[in-house]
């Protein structure tokens, strides 16, 4: 099953005029990240009514900020958290299959600099081929020094003994955002972005419904629904702590924060840093940690970190020894190191991680990756914690969870399997690397629709045209500048530079599609976070 249908609009008069109508949902969610989102196509796809507010724009939150990676964690193989990682290679296949121009797979070589070290990871990693079964994409191979370097022509040679090569998935997180959006809102769902819920209201002490504010006007709604779903990643415990308070009988226990937040950063350097097309990763950096080097638009992610953040900032800032760590340790496998000076975008993504009820939440490398799914007394359901692989299968179990509990009807689960999201290639063609440089491949399918818009040759950047911009205020959502630059392109991520002189042309192109404020200036003062590293 395919989704060719004509771009829905997405003009933001005619959502908010849906949002105000009298009606009541089977489901409302709150957040609009990968896991709000899985659940509201999920919903949408059996058939159920579905209101979702975000309070920013999409995959704003941790959805934007992912490594990259479809994978089903070669970590959590080495902690024997085998279910977790059998589970997440199932949805990498699904994944794949079902939005291939967006998710596709990648070859990983691990170098070894030790004797043992190619024995020991290829075999573990020849468990995760045999875990992955008929999902696998591709078998691990035991390479010499000279194929390793073949494949990592920049990798450091000195010391170099040989490497395991493997395989496992990359995508375009926030662009997949869109996408479970916009496939939602075909099956009739109503998505609205900076609408962000302030407070629920309850009936007989039972959950009936949310208010939200559109954060554009500072008009309150209402929504009516016979079930809420609190899908608000590091922020969930916002929620839980009102609804705690309205519904405490004797109105002093306060609710118990579920989420450990840990920060996780990454840096962004020019494709020579690493040559080739595969990715480099170090499963034990000097500090035990596990490093990627990923070939990802055009340029390379280096990262991550794991350090626990108790603030929850929407746009955390990198501490000094963030930066530190990623490039000393990526100078030791790269033959040039990256510095300071080489970094085109820095950014830092918070991990909802679900932290047991008696921990303070200081040792985030040990928690769990799993997710977690509660239900209030009041018929509050809120899920947090998992990863991107996963969000389908998340969503399948919150959709499980609230039926168990009579939130919402009983439908069968397993409707997303097979389906395709918006702009998958009915044809089966080969889609466009997306380690390559950004361009009009992002868009699947739906590229002539976006060639047939004005401005189609106008190019703002290599990869980025003036019809891109009207294509993102007419179909996907964009309001602000913001939108356009960090999600829909994603050049704030790749070269905040490039990103932060292009603000006032894309901000008059979509000023003329949509007569709202695009926020220019916001921008160009955020692209300068993106830029900065800490001494
Ligand atoms: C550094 C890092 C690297 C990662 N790498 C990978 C990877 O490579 N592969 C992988 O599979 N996973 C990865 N993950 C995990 C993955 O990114 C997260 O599990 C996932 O994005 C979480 O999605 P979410 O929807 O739960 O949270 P978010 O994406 O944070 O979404 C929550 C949304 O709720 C909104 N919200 C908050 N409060 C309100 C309110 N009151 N009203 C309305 N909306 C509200 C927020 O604005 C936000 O958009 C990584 C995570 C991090 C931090």
């Amino acid at each position: 099953m395919t989704t060719e249908v004509p771009p829905l609009p997405t003009r933001r008069e005619d959502l908010i005029a849906r949002l105000a109508e009298p009606r009541q949902y089977d489901i409302a969610i709150v957040g609009g990240g990968a896991t709000g989102l899985g659940v509201a196509l999920d919903a949408a796809a059996r058939g159920l009514s579905v209101a979702l507010v975000e309070s920013h724009d999409f995959a704003k939150g941790t959805s934007s900020r992912a490594t990259k990676l479809v994978h089903g964690g070669v970590r959590y193989l080495a902690q024997g958290n085998i279910s977790l990682v059998r589970e997440a290679l199932r949805e990498r296949s699904t994944l794949l299959d079902n939005a291939p121009y967006l998710a596709q797979p990648l070859a990983f070589v691990m170098p070894s600099y030790k004797w043992w070290e190619t024995p020991f990871y290829g075999i573990g990693l020849t468990l995760y081929d045999a875990l992955a079964g008929r999902a696998g994409l591709g078998h691990t191979e035991f390479l010499s020094r000279a194929q390793t370097l073949a494949l990592l022509p920049a990798a450091q040679p000195q010391g170099l003994q040989g490497g395991v090569k493997y395989w496992d998935g990359q995508f375009n997180d926030a662009r997949l955002a869109l996408a479970l959006a916009r496939t939602a809102a075909v099956r009739g769902a109503l998505l609205v972005n900076y609408c962000r819920a302030t407070d629920l209201f309850y009936e007989g002490g039972k959950v009936a419904g949310l208010l939200c504010e559109d954060s554009l006007t500072g008009q309150s709604y209402r929504i009516r629904s016979r079930c809420v779903v609190n899908a608000t990643g590091v922020w969930v415990d916002e929620l839980r702590q009102k609804d705690g308070a309205a519904n405490s009988t004797d109105g002093r226990r306060p609710t118990k924060p579920m989420v450990a937040p840990s920060q996780g950063v990454h840096i962004v350097v020019d494709r020579e840093f690493l040559g080739g097309e595969s990715a480099l990763m170090v499963p034990k950096t000097a500090d035990g940690r596990v490093l990627f080097a990923v070939p990802w638009l055009g340029k390379v992610i280096l990262g991550t970190t794991d350090t626990p953040r108790h603030d929850l900032a929407r746009e955390p800032l990198p501490f000094k020894e963030e930066i530190d760590f990623i490039l000393t340790e990526s100078a030791r496998y790269l033959r040039r190191a990256p510095r300071r000076c080489d970094v085109k975008s820095v950014w830092v993504g918070l991990r909802p991680l679900v932290k047991p009820q008696d921990d303070d939440g200081d040792n985030t490398k040990g928690l769990s990756r799993e997710h977690t799914v509660l239900v209030s007394r009041s018929g509050l359901v809120t899920v947090t914690g998992g990863k991107w692989t996963t969000y389908r299968a998340m969503a399948e179990d919150v959709l499980r969870q609230c039926a168990a509990k009579s939130l919402i009807e009983n439908r069968s689960a397993g409707v997303t399997v097979h389906l395709k999201l918006i702009g998958a290639d009915a044809a089966g063609a080969q889609p466009h690397s997306i380690s390559q440089p950004p361009g009009i491949h992002s868009y699947g399918n739906e590229q002539s629709r976006v060639m047939s818009l004005p401005g189609a040759q106008t190019e703002l950047c290599p990869g980025l045209t003036e019809a891109m911009v009207r294509f993102a205020a007419r179909h996907e959502y964009a309001v602000h500048v913001e939108d356009v630059l960090a999600r829909r392109s994603r050049l704030l991520f790749l070269d905040a530079r490039l990103a932060s002189s292009l603000a006032a042309r894309v901000g008059e192109i979509l000023f003329q599609e949509t007569g709202l404020d695009p926020q220019v200036a916001p921008f160009t003062e955020l692209a300068q976070h993106y830029l900065r590293l800490p001494e």
